[in-house]
Parts: structure tokens; C-alpha cells; sequence
């Protein structure tokens, strides 16, 4: 399978329920060869709309960090653990969680990145692969919220 079927398999999936709610599944974006791929939880409202993941606020401020230590969003792979958007937001069901993980677990293998960076509690339930260094940091929405999650944020992707 290639990437632009798997893909497609993300945009047309009904494996859970939250493609109900859902203008467009939200597979990710980045170089097929990223050195680092970033893990959230899932899109939301905005990220719905356009089909790409991390576009408001969150989005902007996860940019900015990135830039302060010179790595620019194109050169990295930013994805979700969940790909669909979810009901107000919420925290994704465990069930919806397993129903997505082949999905990551599929992306992670194309584009064998040297270091993954989990973003928040929920993208830590990302499958760990051997020979791949693993980052869990403070999620991005929370540190643009508070100044305090996000001086530790900051720190935690200057350690990349
Ligand atoms: N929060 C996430 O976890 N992912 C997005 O794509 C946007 C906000």
C-alpha cells in the first residue's frame, strides 16, 4: 500500500462513529522521509474544516516552538492518534483510539522517523517501535493556555 491509499483510507474510514459528526478524516502531512514525527490527540473544529492537522491555535503555537530551535513544520511528519475530529472536542473513547491505531501504526512504518514526539496524555497510547526514540511532551493546547505548561513545553522540544 502507498501512502496516498492509506490515505485514502483515513478520509473514507467508518470504523468507529466519529466520521458521523466529521467533515474529513485528517491523516497527517510532512516529508515521507520526516527525521521527527508529532503525535496529538485528534483534529478539531478547524482541522476538520480543511483536512490538515494542527491548524488553530494550538497549531500556531506548536509552529512558533518548533521554529525557535530552527525546525520548520514542512521538514517534520504531524499527525493524530485519533483522525477524525470528536464530539465537542472530547477525549477520544478507548474504542476509537484502537479503531484508529493501525492507522499510526501504518504511517510510523512508512516514514520510519528517528524520534517520535508524543503531544499530551492520549497520543501517549501510540504503539512504541523498536530503534525509535520516543518524546512525551506537554500537549501543545494546554502550553499556548498556560504560561507555565508552556515554558516546560518549550523545554521538553528543545530536548529533540
Ligand atoms: N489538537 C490536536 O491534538 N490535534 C490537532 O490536529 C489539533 C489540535
Amino acid at each position: 500500500m502507498s501512502m496516498d491509499e492509506l490515505n485514502f483510507q483515513i478520509y473514507s474510514c467508518r470504523k468507529c462513529r466519529l466520521w458521523q459528526g466529521a467533515h474529513h478524516g485528517v491523516p497527517g502531512e510532512g516529508p515521507p522521509n520526516a527525521k521527527i514525527m508529532l503525535v496529538g490527540q485528534n483534529p478539531g473544529a478547524e482541522e476538520d474544516e480543511v483536512g490538515r492537522p494542527f491548524m488553530g491555535k494550538a497549531g500556531k503555537y506548536l509552529t512558533k516552538t518548533l521554529l525557535d530551535i530552527r525546525i520548520k513544520r514542512e521538514e517534520v511528519f504531524i499527525t493524530n492518534i485519533v483522525k477524525h475530529m470528536t464530539p465537542n472536542n472530547r477525549k477520544p473513547f478507548e474504542d476509537e483510539i484502537d479503531a484508529c491505531l493501525p492507522y499510526l501504526t501504518a504511517q510510523i512504518s512508512f516514514v520510519k522517523p528517528e524520534k517520535i514526539v508524543l503531544m499530551g496524555k492520549v497520543a501517549c497510547k501510540a504503539p512504541r517501535v523498536e530503534g525509535i526514540r520516543y518524546f512525551e511532551v506537554i500537549h501543545p493546547q494546554a502550553a499556548s493556555r498556560f504560561p507555565d505548561m508552556g515554558k516546560k513545553f518549550q523545554e521538553q522540544i528543545r530536548e529533540l
